[in-house]
């Protein structure tokens, strides 16, 4: 049986905790597409205790997710640093005792990943080479969303 994931309620009893500081292999994100990828392993580091009726989980997150640049569609390697993260789950919720963080894991990581990126530091060197394309290629990385559609063409 897979542990990497479980936090066993019972062994956070009379204030107990659990303490993180893992090393965990990104395959369980379960991405593959044309506009994202994880290869990078996830450092998680944090604890979970419980509180009233209430398991808390503090984490920090750090990883590296895979974007295709939004202008020349190279990959870039953009990190992921989510720090002081926190969830509270009611006891009551829980109601095998053990709680499976596989998908809270995998969401706060997607939620904190950017749907666009763009290599070289945010100054493609194709830029000026499409700069036609984009409403204002002078100031702005953000703007260029109306112009460009990374997923159009799924
Ligand atoms: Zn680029």
């Amino acid at each position: 049986m897979d542990n990497t994931f479980k936090i066993y309620v019972e062994q956070l009893r009379e204030g107990r905790e659990e303490k993180f500081s893992e090393q965990i292999n990104p395959d369980f994100i379960d991405i593959h597409d044309n506009g994202l990828e994880f290869k990078s392993p996830i450092f998680l580091s944090g604890n979970a205790y419980l509180a009233e009726n209430e398991l808390i989980i503090h984490w920090n997150i750090s990883t590296e997710a895979l974007l295709p640049c939004s202008i020349c569609n190279e990959w870039v390697t953009v990190p992921i640093n989510i720090e002081n993260f926190y969830h509270c789950e009611s006891l009551n919720e829980i109601k095998t005792g053990i709680f499976d963080f596989k998908n809270l894991l995998r969401e706060t990581i997607l939620i904190e990943t950017p749907l666009l990126a763009e290599c070289n530091q945010g100054n493609c060197p194709k830029r000026k080479e499409y700069s036609k394309y984009l409403k204002n290629s002078s100031n702005s990385t953000l703007k260029q969303d109306d112009e460009y559609h990374p997923f159009a063409n799924l």
